[in-house]
């Protein structure tokens, strides 16, 4: 168990870290409570039993992916101290590995020169990128595809932006035409452009989004909290790769380790281009006392007090896994995406299933064959409960049925939706693990097939 894998680091570590500070008058925890302390420890135990299998390799359904055990351990260690990353003067070690980490990330997407910072997740980090737009262009709307990301239309809400979608074309992947004549129209600030939705995984056309700014101008944000890390995958296809072969272009790049980086929650990212635009964080507080001239990353973040443990974590896992082409870490996100296509393949052969393409990374969706659109959402929840039944996990999404071949059903139209099955596979071990996957779902989906038909055809 990787969690043991951890415990065992941490106790290699512990000591040392505690002997840098025996200089100190000796002062130990109160002890006293230890029984206590256990009692509590068992029904913490019995109460996080109440979870799914995240660890597990049958646990295939939504975004998660454990953390490494040496995140696990390097957060833990970190925890002995307790680190603030705001200031220098709540966590010195933790801020410069932050820099060190941050500027690893930055490297991955080919920036030498940028601004840049962890901050709690995806949802601060794409707050700073449309913040920093909205103070380069007030007033400017923002624009993303109606696939992206919930988070941007409510971010230009709370920065009082207007927000408009772009369509999706048929495979999830924001449509340029259409994003050229809202364009044309004028007034627009930023295009959110997103590599790995977080639906389905589709990566927008960035390289057709970049050309368009020679002839308006606009910025382009990269939400890639999902997919960021797929630019050093070796197997994309040919339209994502060249997506993500420009992403050095965009004004902005988030990116989120506790996604697909294999950190504990806690750490997004937010990359700028322009070191420049540091100047719009700049503030004086009395409360925060910044006694050093090194840069303070509370100067340059709107999170104030912040984990520094996320940084050493984040630190320690680059230092084993570098993110380098042909790496360890990339030969993992590789992994995934065969997983995907493995599982694409055996889903597209099967006449119980419709696939609506294949995939761009690591998630899959595929709808159930049946007479009627209710009727193949039905049957996608009942294959849901079925396979967690037997252990096996996956997701549910709510689709537009014109992602799927017309004709897959009589009564399918442009604008409705229908109840797919889901799974993402960002584990490296889905892969050896997917004939198990396989082999669960494929025998799930023939029991509830073969259950009386009024259940599954009833309006
Ligand atoms: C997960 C996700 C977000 C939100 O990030 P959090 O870390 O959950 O706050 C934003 N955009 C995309 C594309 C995501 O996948």
């Amino acid at each position: 168990m990787p969690d043991d894998l951890a415990l065992r680091l941490l106790a290699g570590a512990l000591p040392q870290l505690e002997a840098s500070f025996r200089n100190l008058p000796p002062h130990t925890n109160d002890s006293s409570a230890m029984d206590a302390m256990a009692a509590v420890m068992t029904q913490v135990a019995q109460r996080m039993a109440d979870n799914y299998p995240y660890f597990h390799p049958l646990y295939a359904g939504q975004m998660l992916k454990p953390p490494h055990a040496l995140a696990q351990a390097a957060y833990a260690l970190a925890m002995y101290i307790n680190p603030n990353n705001h200031a220098l003067d709540g966590g010195r070690a933790s801020s410069y590995m932050e820099i060190e980490a941050v500027r690893e990330m930055a490297r991955m997407f080919g920036w030498t020169e940028f601004l840049g910072h962890l901050t709690s997740g995806g949802t601060f980090a794409n707050l700073e990128a449309l913040w920093i737009a909205a103070q380069l262009s007030p007033g400017k709307s923002v624009l993303a595809s109606e696939q992206a990301h919930y988070t941007h239309s409510r971010i230009s809400s709370v920065l009082g932006l207007p927000f408009a979608t772009v369509p999706a074309d048929d495979r999830g992947r924001m449509d340029v035409a259409a994003l050229e004549s809202t364009l044309r129209n004028g007034d627009v600030g930023t295009v959110v452009v997103t590599l790995g939705t977080t639906a389905t995984g589709a990566v927008d056309p960035l390289h057709k989004v970049l050309t368009l700014r020679d002839t308006y101008p606009f910025r382009v944000h990269v939400d890639a909290a999902y997919g960021g890390y797929f630019t050093l995958a070796p197997n994309l296809g040919e339209e994502a790769a060249r997506a993500f072969a420009c992403i050095a272009q965009a004004d902005s790049i988030v990116v989120d380790p506790h996604k697909h980086g294999l950190q504990p929650y806690g750490c997004g990212c937010i990359l700028f281009r322009d070191p420049a635009v540091g100047r719009f964080y700049q503030h004086d507080s009395p409360y925060t006392y910044f006694t050093s001239r090194d840069l303070h990353l509370g100067e340059i973040s709107l999170e104030c007090s912040r984990a520094g443990a996320s940084a050493v974590a984040l630190w320690a896992t680059q230092q084993l896994l570098p993110l380098i082409r042909m790496g360890e870490f990339a030969n993992g996100l590789a992994s995934s995406r065969e997983a995907a296509m493995l599982l694409h393949h055996k889903i597209s052969a099967d006449d119980r299933f419709f696939s609506p393409f294949p995939p761009e990374l690591d998630i899959l969706v595929w709808a159930v064959r049946a007479a009627t659109v209710p009727a193949s959402s039905r049957l996608a929840q009942q294959i849901f409960a079925a396979a967690a039944g037997q252990n096996l996990h996956l997701a549910l999404a709510q689709l537009p049925s014109r992602f799927f071949p017309a004709g897959s059903w009589p009564d399918q139209h442009q604008q409705g939706t229908v109840t797919c099955l889901r799974s993402v596979l960002m584990k490296p071990e889905h892969l050896s693990w997917l004939q198990e996957i396989w082999s669960r779902l494929s025998q799930v989906t023939g029991e509830v097939l073969a259950e009386p038909v009024t259940s599954a055809m009833a309006p």
